[in-house]
């Protein structure tokens, strides 16, 4: 079948015949419908997550937000059959440890990320295995278009597991978003939708012109600012501060901007993970965290139970994660999709639609 290859760090990936993966006793095999195009993708390709671990090796298939149909099912497997239609959360989780059992299957002991090591190959192929089947895949109600449910896999439910279960958005509230990419533009909508009063900061106009669109009340073009905390507090009633806000890129400077634009009290929603520049460190105001009574709060993907919260908002048109995909493309495409991601200046989520 066709793949799309990883061969080395920055080597510009290429589509390759590889052989169909057949499922453990309790995996399934998926056909690929649709699969989102991912910045994840575009630091893994690099090499930036080289210091937590996840460094791709030769031979790797990514993709880690799909949707298809199951075409075929290991024998130890009872509740999911060939025909089914699933999307899958990219942190796959064994089901069994303490933080599956307290339904925190997102941040499981044995996590192991979807398209990012050998032995889990993603979807940007023609079939792609899910291993612990019933654990990991989530069913998709009747009517639902795959293309724009593809990034539910990653970045819109990591957007929507952070601002509904890790941070407490209450209608009126304000909520900046730092970084307008596709997990911010999706953190814009999600919080519009729960009534929150948006903030979308970013450097790039067509982005906050996307972000207006899907229900920002103020933006910040990052390039027109000195101060990029206090633009955002100045959006705030006596310039307070907004209550919740999302760091959704994961360089230093946003994170700080992010945790400088809260008010007293006001939580800080980390959604973005660092680069090799940072490697995970970023200096940040203490003193101000603790004497403000701020928060600093992470967040990583969401646990499959939680979709059905999502395919409901959907269903009574609350929400429509189509309207953050921006294109569709092909297969051959896919390389290089991912490699002009350090450009930023893709809007929105590609998906890739043609096998
Ligand atoms: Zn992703
Ligand atoms: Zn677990």
């Amino acid at each position: 079948m066709r793949a799309v290859v990883f061969e080395e760090v920055g080597k510009r990936m290429a589509v390759q015949e590889v052989d169909r993966p057949e499922p453990d006793p309790d995996g399934i095999v998926v056909e690929t419908e649709a699969c989102g195009i991912c910045r994840s993708d575009w630091h893994a390709w690099r090499g930036d997550w080289d210091w937590v671990g996840v460094m791709p090796t030769p031979g790797l298939v990514f993709g880690h937000e799909p949707v298809g149909t199951i075409s075929a099912v290991g024998e130890d497997v009872q509740n999911l059959s060939v025909g089914d239609r699933v999307c899958v959360p990219f942190n796959l989780s064994d089901g069994t440890c303490r933080y599956c059992k307290q339904g925190r299957a997102n941040i499981c002991e044995r996590m192991v990320p979807l398209g990012f090591v050998s032995f889990q190959p993603g979807a940007f192929a023609e079939e792609f295995p899910v291993r612990k089947a019933e654990h990991n895949v989530v069913t998709l109600p009747d009517g639902v278009d795959p293309v724009e449910v593809a990034g539910l896999g990653c970045r819109f439910a990591t957007a929507f597991h952070g601002l509904v279960h890790r941070v407490d958005v209450t209608p009126g509230d304000w909520v900046a978003i730092h970084g307008c990419g596709g997990v911010g533009l999706s953190a814009v909508h999600i919080a519009d939708a729960l009534g929150a009063n948006v903030i979308a900061v970013d450097l790039a106009e067509e982005k906050l012109a996307k972000a207006e669109e899907l229900g920002a009340d103020a933006t910040v073009d990052v390039t027109e600012v000195q101060d990029v905390p206090q633009a955002v507090k100045g959006h705030t009633p006596k310039s307070r501060g907004a209550d919740v806000s999302v760091d959704a890129l994961g360089i230093a400077e946003t994170c700080r901007n992010s945790v400088n634009s809260l008010s007293k009290g006001g939580q800080n929603l980390q959604i973005g993970l660092t680069t090799s520049e940072e490697e995970g460190e970023v200096s940040l105001p203490v003193d101000t965290i603790v004497m403000e009574e701020r928060e600093f709060i992470g967040s990583f993907g969401m646990p499959p139970h939680e979709y059905d919260e999502i395919f409901s908002m959907i269903e009574h048109d609350k929400l429509d994660p189509g309207k953050i995909v921006t294109e569709t493309v092909s297969l051959e495409d896919v390389p290089d999709v991912i490699a002009s991601m350090g450009d930023y200046e893709t809007v929105g989520i590609p998906v890739c639609t043609e096998f």
